[in-house]
């Protein structure tokens, strides 16, 4: 997975998205303050404009940039929450051109790393981590057992997917949805099903890459 491949998964995270800002928007007006969708879309709308103005000869270039505009353009908790994230995976890629399937791995582990730090959440307090660990350990678990590159993605999608939905049931115990305590179940969490699609986004592209299949 090249630097090609990782500018193609981020346009393809800015363009679901985009698709899906309204949906993410509801979700927030449930348990938040409706912001989530448009926090997101002026975000990555925002990173699309950086990747094609700047040159980002490495995956871990393309998630830096990626990082430091989200932090400067998504105002709310989620902003420096992601662009935390994908910083962190720039730095744990490091400079090389191009991540095998063990390096994302590292990669998505320091993002949720970065994201546990700043956000001090835990799994069960419905947030984006309720997404993302999970996924994070499939793709992992993925890796150890020597899986194709296809079923591994699949295993993290599958699992961020499940983790989100999870969410739906639990009472929020970090951010703006907190507040609400126990009114706060019976919606699924907009930082969770975020997350879920631009990690399914990543699937997607890799899918329709020849190089990672
Ligand atoms: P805000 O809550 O400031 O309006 P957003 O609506 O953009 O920001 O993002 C809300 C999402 O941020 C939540 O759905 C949740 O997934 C995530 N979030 C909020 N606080 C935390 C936290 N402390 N740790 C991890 N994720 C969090
Ligand atoms: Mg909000």
């Amino acid at each position: 997975m090249d630097a090609a491949f990782f500018r193609a998964w981020i346009t393809e995270t800015a363009a679901v998205i985009g698709e899906r800002r309204d949906y993410l928007t509801r979700l927030d007006a449930a348990i938040g303050d409706a912001d989530h969708g448009a926090n997101l879309a002026r975000g990555f709308g925002a990173v699309t404009g950086a990747l094609a103005g700047q040159e980002t000869p490495t995956p871990g270039a393309v998630l830096k940039l990626t990082g430091v505009t989200l932090i400067s353009t998504v105002g709310g908790a989620s902003g420096p929450l992601y662009g935390t994230a994908f910083r962190r995976a720039a730095r744990s890629l490091g400079d090389e051109t191009d991540a095998g399937l063990p390096a994302l791995a590292a990669a998505l582990q320091a993002a949720l790393e970065g994201v546990r730090k700043l956000g001090e959440a835990s799994e069960g307090d419905k947030t984006m981590v309720d997404a993302l660990a999970p996924a994070v350990d499939a793709l992992a678990r993925a890796v150890d057992d020597g899986a194709s590159e296809a079923a591994a993605l699949d295993a993290l999608v599958a699992a961020a997917d499940a983790g989100a939905e999870a969410t739906t049931d639990m009472k929020a115990l970090k951010g703006r949805a907190s507040y609400l305590g126990d009114r706060s179940v019976g919606h699924t969490d907009p930082g969770a099903a975020s997350t879920a699609l631009i990690l399914r986004a990543l699937r997607d592209v890799a899918a329709r890459h020849d190089t990672v299949r």
